[in-house]
């Protein structure tokens, strides 16, 4: 079914985006990866995931905080694909402090990666889509996109920002068959919750696995983690011909996050 598109998937060297890229590649989606990372790792896994799914990868180094180098990353995967049919913002970065602590230079960077970099993307993007008629854009909101946490303002107000994007997204594509939707995650065990769990472990004496599972009860009635296969799943349906008329909303795998 998407065997032949084309698909960037931003922040795919690590975590949740690089489950979502292994998903779409094993459907035969090409793939331009981007992330950062030890260089040697990532042409190993450029070139190992062109081997094993036959389709073609590229990576870009783009930063996602410069508008400039998010539009050379659209840019590059039309020339070496011809099209993006499919566009995953999903980088994304933390940090956490009450407000009054909180670095400015933190909250720049939050919603710039978090938020301002899926506009920026999406707007280069959808020419093509529109061109061909035939489009699907996800946005890895989270949890924190419906509800709130203390001491996250910037990835709460960013991740609820990405929500609102998605539905206008939707709206004006509402005539193409061009849709927008957000996933919204709960915990998800990627480097990026693995250092709040080692950060809250150092500041109270406890093993780690104790933290985990204590984050785990705070926030989800299952007491699992999701993973990344998970996610990648569900954004190949969303892909998908049956989720044509799914626009402008929120899938949450959250483990009950947002059910309390
Ligand atoms: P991760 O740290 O494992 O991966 C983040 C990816 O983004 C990496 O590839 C990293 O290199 C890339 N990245 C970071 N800054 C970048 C920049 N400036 N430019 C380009 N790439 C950059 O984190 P993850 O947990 O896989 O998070 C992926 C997304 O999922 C994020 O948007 C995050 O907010 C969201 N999310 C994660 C969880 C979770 O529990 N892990 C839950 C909800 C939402």
């Amino acid at each position: 079914m998407l065997n032949g598109k084309s698909a960037i998937v931003t922040g795919s060297t690590s975590g949740i985006g690089l489950g979502i890229a292994e998903a779409l590649a094993a459907q035969g989606v090409n793939i331009l990866f981007n992330g950062f990372g030890d260089k040697a790792e990532i042409d190993k896994l450029v070139a190992d995931t062109a081997k094993k799914f036959g389709v073609k990868t590229a990576y870009s180094a783009a930063d996602m905080s410069k508008p400039a180098e998010i539009r050379d990353m659209v840019a590059q995967a039309q020339t070496a694909f011809g099209a993006v049919d499919i566009l995953v913002n999903n980088a994304g970065i933390q940090f956490t402090s009450p407000i009054q602590d909180f670095p400015e230079e933190k909250w720049d960077a939050i919603l710039a990666i978090n938020l301002s970099s899926a506009f920026h993307a999406t707007k280069a993007a959808l020419p093509s889509m529109q061109a061909r008629n035939w489009g699907r854009i996800i946005n890895v909101a989270s949890a924190h996109g419906l509800v709130a946490s203390a001491n996250k303002s910037a990835y709460v107000a960013a991740k609820h920002g990405i929500v609102g994007l998605t539905k206008v997204t939707a709206l004006e594509q509402g005539d193409k068959l061009i849709t927008c939707n957000a996933i919204c995650p709960g915990w998800v065990l990627t480097p990026l919750v693995q250092k709040q769990i080692d950060d809250r472990a150092a500041k109270e004496g406890k093993t780690t696995d104790a933290v985990a599972s204590e984050m785990l009860g705070e926030k989800q009635s299952t007491g699992r983690f999701s993973t990344p296969e998970q996610i990648g799943a569900l954004t190949v349906f969303l892909c998908s011909d049956a989720a044509i008329n799914i626009t402008g909303t929120t899938h949450s795998i959250d483990g009950g996050w947002t059910a309390e």
